[in-house]
């Protein structure tokens, strides 16, 4: 987004983990954010805080509930979540992860699935629901963790372009190579490559994507 523009229509916490609301901490409290979704579980780490009372600030919509929620950014922009798609139990938010927020954002013949962190079950249960059908773009599970982006649900999915959110050197040693073996024939963007990736969808205007890559 443009330097000049503060405004954000809507953020994402797609579960209660620090590489996902350290950053978004300072979002908050930089810019004006109209709505907040989150999936109701709360983080148990100190620096949850200061997340949570930046959220405390703003207004929240929660998904808890037995129905998807659907967002209308206006000129035929559509976010709706596919999970989770009910409240969550006890047990199922013992593994943040798998409680991440699953959506697709659409406009006209495009569409990007955002993954969050989730996992191979939840992906297995989502193509078991009828609720995977082919994307654009694939934001990649859990930075490319070999516990995310299951074979059928890929198979189903059918994404043009994986792009995987991933730190550089990370400790973890995302993304897998067994992830990538998965993905291999999409055409994949990660971050710790290829910086920030933009994806432009316009009415009139081919499907386009930009990478702005890091300068050491
Ligand atoms: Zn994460």
């Amino acid at each position: 987004m443009p330097f000049y523009d503060h405004e954000i229509d809507l953020v994402i916490l797609t579960h209660p983990h620090a590489d996902h609301y350290v950053g978004l901490t300072a979002l908050l409290n930089r810019y004006k954010v109209d709505r907040l979704l989150w999936n109701g579980v709360k983080g148990m780490a100190p620096d949850y805080q200061p997340f949570q009372a930046a959220v405390d600030k703003k207004h929240v919509v929660r998904v808890v509930d037995d129905h998807k929620i659907s967002f209308d950014f206006g000129d035929g922009v559509h976010l709706t979540t596919i999970y989770p798609n009910r409240k969550l139990g006890a047990g199922e938010t013992a593994d943040p992860n798998v409680t991440s927020i699953i959506s697709r954002l659409e406009y006209g013949s495009n569409s990007v699935l955002l993954t969050g962190d989730t996992s191979e079950a939840v992906e297995q249960g989502l193509v078991a629901s009828h609720l995977i059908r082919p994307d654009t773009v694939l934001k990649v599970a859990h930075h490319g963790s070999k516990t995310g982006t299951d074979a059928g649900f890929l198979a189903t999915d059918q994404p043009k372009f994986a792009v995987i959110s991933v730190g550089r050197n990370n400790r973890y040693g995302h993304p897998a190579p067994e992830t990538l073996l998965r993905l291999k024939g999409i055409q994949i963007y990660r971050t710790d490559k290829d910086g920030t990736v933009e994806f432009s969808s316009k009415a009139g205007v081919p499907f386009s994507v930009k990478a702005h890559a890091l300068h050491d």
